[in-house]
């Protein structure tokens, strides 16, 4: 048997109790603990000597225990304050509410310390991030390079994992076998498993890590991915869509007339829509982009080559302000070239004529909300259907569209990186397109955060982009005042700002209480420019297109989720005007905090999907359990979209050359694609 599949027990060190302590972990062979890759490191080449330790700076220290004690604060709180020393000097190390701590801390101890240096009774660490030496050689896995950091269990430490995957390297690493095809390997210059798997535990260079990391995430997607669309390929097997044509007057029209070159991540997207469109196979994509990306236009190409074969597109949105803005966007983009554009809502006059142009096959695109499939509208000839926002809508039901007898392409289009859309793409068989870039020229819309006593200069500078013609979001959490929670209440703050500083100004208010029609006559305004400030709580979170505003305010923005701030905050910066979103209140929480630090520091969607993804925890995010996705090792479902955009077109590669996966080369992938398959179904 190979060695790799023995019990964890035969490395030295690891008893029967420091094995059941694993197996929490879901480790219980040498080859489970060689897997169990770090989730980050760090770098210890470099230890600072206390005395050249600058205020401000992040050291790492090495140093003994001099004394520690727990100091009283106000309330009961407590600070453990540790004074260390080296061979330079001594500083203080000191741990927030944590005063239990001093206990631990034995005098003549020697210990790494890595944190800021800040002051307390001079030169201090804060809250240092800390690890204990034993004075043996062993210290050398643990010092002097960089070191893995481990999720651990209770009971188990850093250190003792750094040693028995040390041992397990030692032992075993030899026997890794290699399961992707050298082909794949040279395509992303991966090292070799043997070798990557030493340097994504024990890396010279932290950069290496990541590249060995990427390596095992990539291979653990391609298996999956190999998994789910063999099913998927077998389950599609009788269906039969609509070969769309792609070449058609109307689509070639369309492109000439776009007065701007598309991105090259649109023009990525709408190969990969082109490409569904023509197979006879139903296309089931989603495409994934930051607000401003630019989605809208690259569905349209899908829908002018739904057109030139003489199909119908039907475009849901989720709500009904979205279903009358996309169809004043597809009508200015697509009548001048000929198509019918026809808006269909549930509230609208005229419907009923709408329907007859729908059903008749005059319409050729049909804007509105989820209603218009399930309603009796009938359609002629409907061969495509694109889905906004589609996570509104929790689970797209297909067998509505099936059930009306007809098998149309779908295209999903979402700004939010929301880790359910990845777990339905992994085992619902949808395939994703990522537009990872924006149109140039785009600036960055600038976070400040504005603490209470300087609302009046925020006020001064509304209304003096309101003097420009610049307009305002000023969005708050709850419709009425709760006197629970303190939330501030938009309409509080529309009454008393519109009477007092922002006099003069010209504002509106909106909110979901508001009928129907209310709500789009206000939006209509505002995107006309007859208002300068929008009052409004969430509603106006996605999709909402005015390029003319430039400032969002946000009330009590600690209140908010990360992925809905940067929601809100893609309202504004869509235009070539520098934009700016302020953030006002006190965070009560940490965790608050951190989120409008990370608001203010990156204005990148897929960086604050991570930060939300760590602020939170997978556990928190819905479907990923029951998903088995859990389980993933070395893959990370928010941080590796891209990762799994490359498995996704490489299985579909290996699929199409070697449908049964009988080639030797793809023994080792299909075994472990077949037990990905039996997990998810
Ligand atoms: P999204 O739906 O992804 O948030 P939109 O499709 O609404 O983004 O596009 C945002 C704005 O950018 C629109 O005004 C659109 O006309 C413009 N736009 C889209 N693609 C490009 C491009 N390649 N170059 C310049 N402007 C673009
Ligand atoms: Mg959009």
């Amino acid at each position: 048997m190979n060695k790799l599949d023995s019990g964890v027990e035969i490395l030295p060190q690891i008893g029967p109790k420091r094995a059941a302590q694993l197996a929490n972990l879901g480790i219980a062979t040498v080859r489970d603990l060689l897997l169990w890759l770090p989730r980050g490191y760090e770098d210890r080449r470099r230890v600072t000597p206390i005395a050249d330790a600058a205020e401000g700076d992040t050291v790492t220290i090495q140093a003994e225990v001099v004394k520690a004690r727990a100091v009283r604060l106000r309330g009961r709180m407590s600070l453990a304050v540790a004074t260390l020393r080296d061979e330079s000097g001594e500083c203080q190390a000191t741990w927030f509410g944590r005063g239990f701590l001093a206990r631990t801390f034995e005098p003549g101890a020697r210990g790494l310390f890595t944190g800021k240096v800040g002051k307390y009774k001079g030169k201090a660490l804060k809250n240092p991030d800390y690890e204990m030496l034993s004075g043996d050689e062993e210290d050398l896995l643990h010092t002097g390079r960089v070191v893995p950091i481990y999720r651990l269990t209770e009971k188990v430490t850093q250190r003792m994992l750094r040693r028995w995957v040390w041992e397990a390297l030692q032992c075993c690493a030899d026997d890794l076998e290699e399961p992707l095809p050298r082909r794949l390997r040279s395509k992303y210059k991966f090292p070799e498993a043997r070798e990557a798997i030493r340097v994504a535990h024990f890396p010279e260079e932290t950069a290496g890590a990541e590249k060995a990391r990427s390596r095992f995430a990539y291979e653990e997607l391609l298996e999956i991915q190999l998994g789910v669309l063999g099913e998927r390929a077998e389950r599609l097997h009788e269906e039969t869509g609509i070969r769309h044509v792609t070449a058609g007057p109307l689509l070639k029209a369309f492109r000439k007339s776009l007065p701007y070159p598309l991105t090259k991540a649109q023009s990525r997207a709408v190969e990969d829509i082109l490409s569904d469109l023509e197979s006879p196979r139903p296309m089931l994509r989603l495409v994934q982009g930051d607000v401003g990306s630019g989605k809208t236009v690259v569905a349209v190409h899908a829908m002018a080559a739904a057109a030139d074969g003489g199909y119908q597109t039907a475009v849901m949105a989720p709500t009904e302000v979205l279903a009358e803005q996309h169809f004043l966007v597809l009508r200015e983009m697509l009548e001048p070239l000929g198509p019918w554009v026809e808006l269909l809502t549930g509230s609208m006059k005229g419907a009923a004529k709408a329907r007859r142009r729908i059903a008749r096959g005059e319409a050729h695109v049909v804007v509105g909300t989820h209603a218009l499939i399930q309603e009796k509208t009938e359609f002629n000839r409907l061969g495509l259907v694109v889905i906004d926002e589609q996570h509104r809508f929790g689970v797209f039901q297909r067998n509505e569209l099936t059930a009306k007898g007809l098998n149309p392409d779908v295209l999903h289009m979402t700004a939010t990186p929301i880790p359910r859309t990845l777990a339905i793409t992994v085992y619902g068989g949808m395939d994703v397109t990522v537009i990872d870039e924006l149109p140039p020229g785009r600036m960055p819309v600038k976070t400040r955060r504005v603490p209470a006593e300087k609302t009046p200069d925020l006020h001064n500078y509304i209304r003096e982009r309101a003097r420009e013609k610049l307009q305002t979001y000023y969005v708050c959490p709850l419709v009425e005042e709760s006197d629970k929670r303190e939330l501030a209440a938009v309409t509080t703050h529309f009454a008393e700002l519109s009477a007092g500083p922002l006099s003069g100004v010209r504002t509106a208010l909106m909110h979901g209480r508001l009928a129907a029609d209310e709500k789009e006559a206000i939006m209509r305004d505002f995107k006309a420019g007859r208002t300068d400030v929008l009052f409004s709580t969430t509603v106006i979170e996605v999709g909402v297109d005015v390029p003319n505003a430039t400032t969002m305010v946000i009330e009590d923005a600690a209140q908010f989720g990360l992925t809905q701030l940067h929601q809100l905050r893609g309202r504004v910066g869509r235009g070539s005007v520098q934009s700016y979103c302020f953030l006002l209140g006190t965070p009560k929480t940490e965790e608050g905090a951190r989120r409008l630090d990370v608001m203010c520091r990156t204005a990148s969607g897929f960086e604050i999907a991570e930060e939300d993804l760590k602020l939170r925890g997978p556990g928190e995010f819905y479907g990923v359990k029951q998903a088995g996705l859990s389980d993933l090792r070395a893959a990370d479902l928010i941080r590796d979209v891209r990762l799994l955009d490359h498995a996704r077109r490489d299985a579909q590669e290996i699929l199409r050359r070697d449908p049964g996966l009988a080639k030797p080369e793809h023994a080792l992938i299909a075994a472990r694609a077949r037990r990905f398959r039996q997990m998810l179904a």
